[in-house]
């Protein structure tokens, strides 16, 4: 846990945040930096998703207020602090932190923290939200490896008290300190772990994600009594199949395309089932059908 004057510290340190990728979980981090009182660019590449971003923060502000979890002057100066973006230069410009939450794919990550390095002010931090993909692969394009870190959200972010955060090979200790007290400030719960594909939250969880599509596959259970006997049996929120879908069935192939192709295991082989459903577009909640259908 991060002390008093730490967290001070960080707040003196970081007060720009650049969120890159405005989709699941972009919207949801820039929503948490804006409400902890960062100026926060949201960029992403296409403007559309950009307005649907602003568009659930308001929604999720205006829940908040009506729980009286905030206040509506907060909820005003959170959306004071909160601007977008399409052009990664500016974006980036000023920003003492960027927290990268792009679409998971190694290609498209290599290149976004290419520019960001060339983009950023020097003691900027570059951390990534991937959820496999390794650290220090993506540091190595950086020439401030010592500044990149893994810091990994769960969605959704605004709910959810984990960060999981990776350290690259190269990541410096005081990389590592203002990760963790920036956590603790955003009051989320910090848990550093190393870079080995999958870290730990997705290591464990996407393999029984995959199983659940398997029992699906083989026909052993409907998809209902699988989400059930796992909600009920284990006192999971939500069965895996229902999570995949809130997950994103694209973002969950990826992921076991990464724990397999790192430990060469046939055990993290993607289901046929699931690489078809994302052949054919159905990605869960964010395309309107997954397992379940989703009102868009
Ligand atoms: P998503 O598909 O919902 O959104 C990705 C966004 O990135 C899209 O809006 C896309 O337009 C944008 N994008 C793509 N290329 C870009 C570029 N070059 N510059 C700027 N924006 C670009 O994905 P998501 O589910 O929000 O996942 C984002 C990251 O967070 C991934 O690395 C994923 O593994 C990770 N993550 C996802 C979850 C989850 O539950 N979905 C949980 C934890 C971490």
């Amino acid at each position: 846990m991060a002390t008093t004057s730490e967290k001070n510290s960080v707040m003196s340190t970081i007060k720009n945040v650049t969120v890159v990728g405005a989709g699941t979980m972009g919207n949801g981090i820039a929503q948490v930096f804006a409400t902890h009182g960062f100026h926060v660019i949201l960029l992403d590449t296409n403007a559309a998703q950009l307005e649907k971003a602003l568009a659930t923060i308001h929604k999720n502000l205006d829940r908040l207020v009506g729980k009286e979890t905030i206040t509506t002057a907060q909820k005003e100066t959170a959306l004071a602090h909160l601007t977008t973006s399409t052009t990664l230069a500016t974006a980036v410009s000023n920003a003492d932190l960027v927290v990268e939450a792009a679409t998971e794919n190694k290609a498209i990550k290599l290149s976004i923290f290419e520019a960001l390095d060339a983009a950023a002010p020097a003691h900027a931090i570059l951390a990534s939200n991937t959820s496999s993909i390794s650290i220090s692969e993506i540091a190595s394009v950086t020439k401030r490896p010592a500044q990149v870190i893994g810091m990994h959200f769960m969605n959704p972010v605004p709910i959810m008290k984990l960060v999981e955060i990776i350290n690259g090979k190269e990541t410096s200790e005081a990389t590592t300190n203002t990760v963790v007290a920036l956590s603790t400030t955003l009051l989320k719960v910090p848990c550093v772990v190393n870079d080995f594909p999958g870290f730990i939250a997705n290591r464990i969880l996407m393999p029984m994600i995959n199983e659940a599509i398997y029992a699906l596959h083989q026909g052993v259970a409907t998809k209902e009594s699988i989400d059930t006997i796992m909600k009920l049996g284990m006192a999971h929120p939500m069965g895996p199949l229902q999570l995949a879908d809130f997950i994103g069935l694209d973002v969950c192939l990826s992921i076991l395309e990464v724990l397999h192709e790192g430990f060469k295991e046939e055990k993290y082989a993607p289901c046929p089932l699931l690489v078809s459903m994302v052949a054919d577009k159905k990605l869960g909640v964010k395309s309107g059908a997954g397992f379940y259908t989703y009102g868009v």
